[in-house]
């Protein structure tokens, strides 16, 4: 038996996730993101894929955000002849996640035909058609069932804890030996979901580094500090703005909101969730009820209630009820996308209200440089909005409470429990390289017997 294993992206970096395992001379496709940066230097890379589709006997997604399926209709595209394995919560967010792409794509080139008809090397990758004969490519399986791959393999999900339906997919050889790929691991303690599945029993495991050189604030002080920064701001008279991610964190957002409401530790104020994707995206919470931890059970369903709608919560869709928010004068929370505040409905709302000393932007993600959400991060005293400046009077506040990523801490302790007698070598990937190098030494310590920073493309032959 021959196992190899490829990188072709999210190797020393966090974008782009392809990892391609040969086992007896079939291939196995782990998850096919798109690289994320400035579209020059990314178009070209996300376009031609590095392998043939039409040569992969499996591909498995671990999880549906962006930079793990967001090329996966490529592969379709290009001829990929099998299905593509995930779980059903998974394919939902997957194709809420792609389908979004697919129109983000159609209308930059529509925005650069128009500007610079030159720039013709920039059409889309994809549209929504090659989306949906995605998504129906999909063969799904729920938490901890194996189910059978080609060439004797089987293969099996664990929960990862990270985004719902996240996956640790755990494959099974013929001759008992098993390799496993962590995708994004989850932390502890996070709200909704359940904690990560332990890390099984395995020869080899591929394993994410995004935080590998960090600590997390604990989750258990991110209801009380939202708490407090509504009261402190109302009291004040002023509105809470806070750009978030459309999946995952303003689920989040809303949970503990509705828990600080139940528990009349807020004010009676309305809270807005002005984002048509993160409508979509609660939709998708509400129906995979299977991935919800014990906690949000018995807070909500065993009470029937919704964890995701309460008296004076309002979602918004529709855009003249979002220009309404403009004109209220009363205390409010307001959550919209974009998360880096680099697009979309929040931009309307960071210019209607940050001259404004009683309101405050609450920062409750990462904020990549170069970003308007770095910017106020930075609490720089000027920012540009569509163009013009504008002055920063609202006060910044920003949690570093919610992270969907394992920090180093929680790696080593998922990997310390493993058996590390038969944990023969740690591949490192999806990380920078100082996070990478610090979880390696971190590793080490903890008794593991060899760890490898992953190289981009390199072979590396397991036996
Ligand atoms: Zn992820």
């Amino acid at each position: 038996m021959t196992i190899s294993f490829q990188s072709f992206g999210a190797a020393r970096e966090v974008t782009g996730s392809k990892h391609l395992l040969g086992i007896n001379g079939r291939q196995f496709l782990i998850d096919c993101g798109m690289f994320q940066g400035h579209r020059k230097a990314t178009h070209e890379r996300n376009k031609k894929l590095p392998f043939d589709p039409r040569q992969l006997n499996a591909v498995i997604l671990s999880h549906g955000h962006f930079d793990h399926c967001g090329n996966m209709p490529s592969l379709i595209k290009g001829g990929y002849p099998s299905a593509i394995y995930a779980t059903s919560a998974t394919r939902d967010i997957a194709n809420l996640i792609m389908m979004d792409s697919a129109h983000i794509m159609a209308k930059d080139y529509e925005w650069l035909q128009r500007k610079a008809p030159e720039k013709h090397a920039y059409e889309p990758i994809y549209d929504a058609r090659d989306v949906l004969d995605t998504v129906n490519s999909f063969m799904t399986a729920g938490y901890h069932r194996a189910f059978p791959l080609p060439g004797d393999v089987q293969c099996t999900f664990l929960d990862a804890g990270h985004i719902l339906g996240s996956s640790v997919v755990s494959l099974d050889l013929d001759d008992n030996r098993r390799i496993a790929f962590t995708g994004d691991l989850g932390r502890p303690g996070m709200p909704i979901l359940r904690d990560p599945d332990p890390l099984p029993a395995v020869d080899y495991l591929i394993c994410e580094g995004t935080y590998g050189d960090r600590l997390h604030d604990p989750i258990e002080d991110a209801k009380r500090q939202l708490g407090e920064v509504v009261r402190e701001t109302a009291a004040k008279g002023g509105k809470i703005i806070i750009p978030s991610f459309a999946v995952g964190r303003t689920q989040e957002l809303v949970y503990f909101f509705h828990l600080l409401k139940d528990e009349g530790q807020i004010p009676d104020l309305d809270i807005y969730v002005d984002s048509p994707m993160a409508v979509n995206a609660t939709g998708i919470f509400r129906v995979h009820q299977e991935c919800y931890d014990e906690t949000t059970h018995r807070a909500f369903l065993e009470h029937h209630k919704n964890p995701f709608g309460f008296e004076g919560l309002h979602y918004i869709s529709d855009v003249s009820e979002s220009k309404l928010l403009n004109g209220r004068p009363d205390p409010c929370v307001i959550i919209s996308s974009s998360g880096m505040c680099e697009a979309g409905r929040i931009l309307h709302h960071l210019k209607n209200n940050i001259t404004d000393v009683r309101n405050t932007i609450l920062i409750v993600g990462f904020m990549a440089e170069g970003t308007l959400g770095r910017s106020l991060a930075e609490r720089r005293k000027e920012v540009k909005i569509f163009g013009n400046p504008y002055p920063r009077r609202a006060r910044v506040k920003i949690l570093n409470t919610f992270s969907a990523h394992a920090d180093y801490q929680d790696i080593r302790n998922q990997i310390a429990q493993m058996d590390l007698d038969r944990l023969r070598c740690v591949y490192l990937v999806h990380g920078e390289p100082e996070a990478l190098i610090h979880l390696k030494d971190v590793l080490r310590e903890a008794g593991v017997r060899k760890v490898e920073i992953v190289e981009q493309e390199q072979t590396y032959t397991l036996y």
